[in-house]
Parts: C-alpha cells; structure tokens; sequence
C-alpha cells in the first residue's frame, strides 16, 4: 500500500534578506554625496541630485533593478517630454545602454543648465 502523503508542506520562509530598502541613502559614484533615496517629484530616485550620476541597475522599467551591469551612467543630455516633464538622458559608461529619467525637485539647476545648453555639433566628429 502506498504511503500518502500527510500534506505538511514546508512553510516558504520569507526572504529577509532584502538590497533595495526604499528608506536607504545610496552614496554617489559620481561626486562621492550621500543621497536620500526620497526625491521631490519622482516615485524613486535614480541619478545624484547633484552631479545627476547614476548607476546602471534598472532594466526596462525604471525602478525594476534588473539590469546586472552597475556600471556608471552620466547625464548625457535632456529631453522634453509632450507634457512639459524633464527627463535626463542617460548613458552607461560600461556598457553604452541609454535611459531616460525624470528630473527630480531637488536636481541641481545649474548642472541641468549646462547639459541643456550644450551644444550638440561639439559631440560630433566633423
Ligand atoms: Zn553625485
Ligand atoms: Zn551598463
């Protein structure tokens, strides 16, 4: 006679080693500053409020951590959305993927200034 099975099944435990804790600072690679991961105006911050650096962990979505390069990413140049919002393009250091992020409240202007104002002709090769 086949033995049945008493249906104890072993309790999943739960994962309580999580990285992303939404309370936590990251420290910038860029400029060495330690950010609140809160920002103004956005759900999650990504980039240094004030060099605008930030590391290449999102996959498509933003926010998702799923890319597994965490190579540096440099504010590259800006964008306008149809809405009138501000998005910083992105560009990974180590890998070359582009992304774009939303400007947050507490982003430095004058930074965000010289990237918009930079002329585009001096990044071509003529
Ligand atoms: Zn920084
Ligand atoms: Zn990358």
């Amino acid at each position: 006679m086949p033995r049945r099975n008493p249906g104890r099944g072993v309790p999943q435990r739960a994962k309580d080693n999580r990285r992303d804790n939404p309370g936590d600072a990251f420290r910038c690679v860029g400029c060495r500053l330690d950010v609140p991961f809160y920002a103004p105006g956005t759900a999650h911050r990504n980039h240094c409020p004030n060099c605008l650096t930030s590391l290449h962990v999102d996959g498509r979505i933003p926010g998702d951590r799923r890319a597994t390069c965490r190579g540096r990413m440099v504010a590259l140049s800006l964008s306008v959305r149809p809405d009138g919002e501000w998005m910083i393009i992105h560009s990974c250091v180590a890998c070359g993927e582009l992304s774009a992020n939303r400007v947050a409240g507490d982003d430095n202007a004058l930074v965000l200034l010289r990237i918009a104002l930079r002329p585009l002709a001096s990044r071509l090769p003529i």
